[in-house]
């Protein structure tokens, strides 16, 4: 495994690869990046892994400073799981001095994470585009777990018409049912154990929409009966979505589905999760 920091170096790595899977991540890893380069691997024959914690992404009050880092055991795990190259690069290999484009997706951002993080995606587009030009993967996997961010990388990729093909993949989750994420080492024990009321939180709207409901008022009180039930939760949204247009719905259309997400506040993280509500 190669491990690379400047955007040359990264280039001439990549050189040497004909199929290209793409994993861009913030480090911290975990089971449910490490599935991502899995699927890399087997589906493109190589992957490359990206490891930056993207200041532009992060808001003034957010955890920029504190996010938790581990680059030797990072860089352990992505060797034993048959990753090819790792790009770390500094601020400045990402964002050389003077630096002065961004990418914005509109509409789509308007609501969810992007109503509640004012300019997130602009941080992640402007990153991803950064990303996707010196890698020039041919294809880029990201989590299901981030169901908003996959969206906006498909909008981005085909309005651009950036040269790759964007694969999602399902959320990892850790026995009892919590979406794998590096932010969940914030939590202490008690707030571990009561982080489970997300998982409960969807199951309840899953249940819901087997059994016929199908208006969104409804659909979102499902959630939140549960969340409300949990003293330690302080949720930030619940939604119901249209899964392509994003748009809150106040019908879910039985042939289309609908995307059910939340966002939770939990002692220090805000933690996200989301199911797909799939046709019936
Ligand atoms: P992050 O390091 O949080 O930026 O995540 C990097 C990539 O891993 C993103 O595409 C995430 O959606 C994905 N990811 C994070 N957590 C999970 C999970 N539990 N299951 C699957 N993918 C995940």
């Amino acid at each position: 495994m190669r491990v690379v920091t400047t955007r040359e170096e990264l280039r001439a790595a990549r050189a040497e690869l004909d199929v290209v899977g793409l994993v861009p991540t913030m480090g911290y890893l975990h089971d449910g990046h490490l599935s991502l380069v899995r699927r890399a691997k087997k589906e493109c024959g190589a992957a490359i892994a990206t490891i930056f914690v993207n200041p532009l992404q992060f808001g003034p009050k957010e955890d920029l400073g504190s996010y938790p880092r581990d680059r030797e055991r990072d860089l352990a795990l992505l060797e034993e799981t048959g990753c090819d190259v790792v790009w770390t690069p500094s601020d400045t290999d990402v964002y050389p001095p003077g630096f002065d484009t961004y990418v914005d997706v509109e509409g789509i951002t308007d609501g969810l994470e992007g109503a509640h993080r004012p300019g997130h995606f602009r941080g992640v587009s402007t990153v991803l585009s950064v990303i996707f030009n010196v890698v020039q993967p041919t294809r880029a996997y990201f989590g299901q777990k981030d169901a908003q961010q996959v969206v906006v990388v498909k909008k981005m990729v085909g309005d651009l018409g950036m040269p790759l093909e964007v694969i999602a993949s399902p959320t990892i989750r850790e026995p009892d049912g919590l979406a794998m994420s590096s932010r969940n080492s914030y939590l202490d024990p008690t707030e571990r154990e009561r982080a489970v009321v997300l998982r409960r939180a969807l199951d309840a709207v899953e249940k819901a929409w087997q059994d016929g409901e199908t208006h969104g008022a409804l659909l979102r009180s499902a959630m939140m009966q549960v969340l409300d039930a949990e003293p330690l939760a302080e949720p930030d949204y619940v939604s119901i979505a249209h899964p392509d247009t994003l748009e809150e719905l106040d019908h879910v259309d039985p042939a289309v589905g609908a995307l059910a997400s939340l966002a939770v506040r939990l002692g220090k993280p805000r933690l996200l999760d989301n199911v797909v509500l799939p046709p019936r």
